[in-house]
């Protein structure tokens, strides 16, 4: 493998552990979990050490120590990612940011934070200052905002704002290159997306400057509908209510609801569910369309009165979570339905799928093209060409499927790598020291495991 030891002599003061069970636990996220076809593939992939630097400073000694010595090195925030992200396929050093976690500044409506700052952190120094994170993943008590930029994408906030790669959802990056002396750039504007959901395969992030959304009153909701359609068309009506302010709807086909058990007392058995954020202000106006789609109104509360703590964490993937909890053998196609035909074509896969597994949905925003769901049936793995044939079945019905089973980024479907993009990779990595082999354009694949499943999708891409 590598030379560590000769990589260890230059960290003098710097903490690190080599201790196997260590490394191997920061070598993994939650991939393994969400994806039975990566995990074949990337089960026991392992980094050699681990180095947790405590400031900037540091993080420069040792980007600059892993380009003398030739060392891959993963950087790596909470490791709640999927998709493979944070897993190193050639072994080296995963690059612990947690340790970087100040939020720096909030000025007017905007954030300022080190990589590794728990997202939490950054929404709880706006809520002081009367603004709230725009856009954010379940998983904001426990992710990085680093993580967020590197490997997520969207979230709650999203049924408003957009996704991540939105313009104005990220306001400017630092981020440091690899090499001998690591050089610093302020990235903004357009090119904040060259780094954003590269899986840090192009630049560390050291901080992240994001937009706030003023503070706001939240109810949390809990809807209850006997028949699916009419809480697919309630969730629909309610993302293109521009009179209501909302920040997350998700819906649920049973026995997806039962699933959450802490929301049990309100989960009436056998319905549809839809999980939502709307403003105080906006309680009538809910109640109204409820109505309209003869949905039953069971939790209405201001948000964080109740007892199963955040109701967001019902929500995006932690849905999937509770499936596996549940004991699903979790597998799933991530399918985006289109604007201009959201109703029907969620009736056509809800149709064709009644078989396979309950329907989940996230409605969202992207790409400026007006309200759109996100999601896909919840089944058992089966096999790869199974999966493939979901994919393929879903992709008839008018849905985009991004291929959620394979750690390349461009073949996820989720962005494409442009020259100008591969240049920039050129200049921040000359080595492709950054968690090689995720950039097909750029590094060797990893010829002793497939990437993945291995398809063609029409995917999101902007
Ligand atoms: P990690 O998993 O540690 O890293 C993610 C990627 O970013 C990796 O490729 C890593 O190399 C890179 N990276 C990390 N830090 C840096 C850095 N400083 N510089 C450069 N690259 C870096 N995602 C969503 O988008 N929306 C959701 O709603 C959502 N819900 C989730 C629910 C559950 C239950 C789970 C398990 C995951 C969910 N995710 C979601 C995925 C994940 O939680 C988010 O993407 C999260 O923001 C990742 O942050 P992290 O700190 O865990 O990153």
């Amino acid at each position: 493998m590598h030379d560590i030891t000769a990589l260890l002599g230059d960290l003098e003061g710097i903490p690190y552990s080599t201790n196997l069970s260590q490394v191997r636990a920061k070598s993994r996220d939650m991939t393994l979990s969400f994806s039975p076809i990566l995990k074949q593939d990337l089960q026991g992939k392992s980094a050699e050490v681990v180095v947790t630097p405590r400031s900037q400073a540091e993080v420069i000694r040792v980007v600059a120590a892993c380009a003398r010595h030739r060392i891959p090195l993963l950087p790596r925030g909470a490791g709640t990612g999927n998709f493979g992200q944070a897993i190193p396929l050639f072994g080296g050093v995963i690059l612990d940011m947690t340790a970087l976690k100040r939020v720096l500044w909030v000025k007017g409506r905007r954030v300022r934070a080190e990589a590794g700052a728990i997202l939490e952190s950054l929404d709880t120094a706006a809520k002081a200052a009367g603004g709230e994170l725009r856009i954010h993943p379940s998983t904001l008590r426990t992710a990085t905002v680093g993580g967020f930029v590197g490997g997520g994408h969207a979230g709650i906030g999203a049924v408003t704002y957009g996704i991540l790669r939105d313009p104005g959802n990220i306001l400017g990056l630092k981020v440091l290159s690899v090499e001998e002396e690591p050089q610093i750039h302020e990235i903004r504007g357009r090119q904040v997306n060259w780094v954003h959901h590269a899986y840090g395969t192009n630049g560390i992030i050291l901080e992240v400057e994001l937009p706030l959304a003023p503070a706001q009153e939240w109810l949390e909701v809990i809807l209850c509908f006997e028949d699916f359609m009419d809480g697919a068309r309630f969730a629909v009506a309610l993302g293109q209510a521009d009179g209501i302010a909302k920040k997350v709807i998700s819906l649920c086909e049973w026995p997806v609801p039962s699933y959450f058990k802490p929301l049990a007392a309100y989960i009436l058995a056998h319905r549809t569910t839809v999980l939502t954020l709307v403003a105080a202000e906006n309680e009538e106006a809910l109640r109204w369309l409820a109505e309209d789609h003869r949905g039953q109104i069971t939790y209405c509360k201001a948000a964080g009165l109740g007892e199963f703590g955040p109701l967001y964490e019902y929500t995006w993937g932690h849905t999937g979570l509770y499936a596996i909890k549940a004991g699903i053998a979790l597998s799933y196609a991530l399918g985006l339905f289109p604007p201009h035909d959201l109703i029907g074509s969620i009736e056509r896969v809800w149709r064709r799928f009644q078989s396979l597994g309950p329907l989940c949905l996230e409605m969202k925003r992207m790409d400026g093209r007006g309200v759109m769901a996100q999601g896909s049936p919840i089944f058992n793995f089966v096999s790869n060409e199974h999966m493939i044939q979901v994919i393929r079945d879903m992709e008839a019905e008018g849905v985009h499927v991004r291929n959620s089973h394979t750690y390349l980024i461009e073949e996820s479907g989720f962005k494409t790598v442009d020259p100008e993009e591969q240049a920039f990779k050129q200049r921040m990595d000359p080595y492709n020291l950054l968690n090689p082999g995720k950039l097909s354009t750029a590094s060797p694949k990893d010829s002793a495991s497939k990437a993945g499943l291995e398809l063609e999708v029409t995917g999101w891409k902007a």
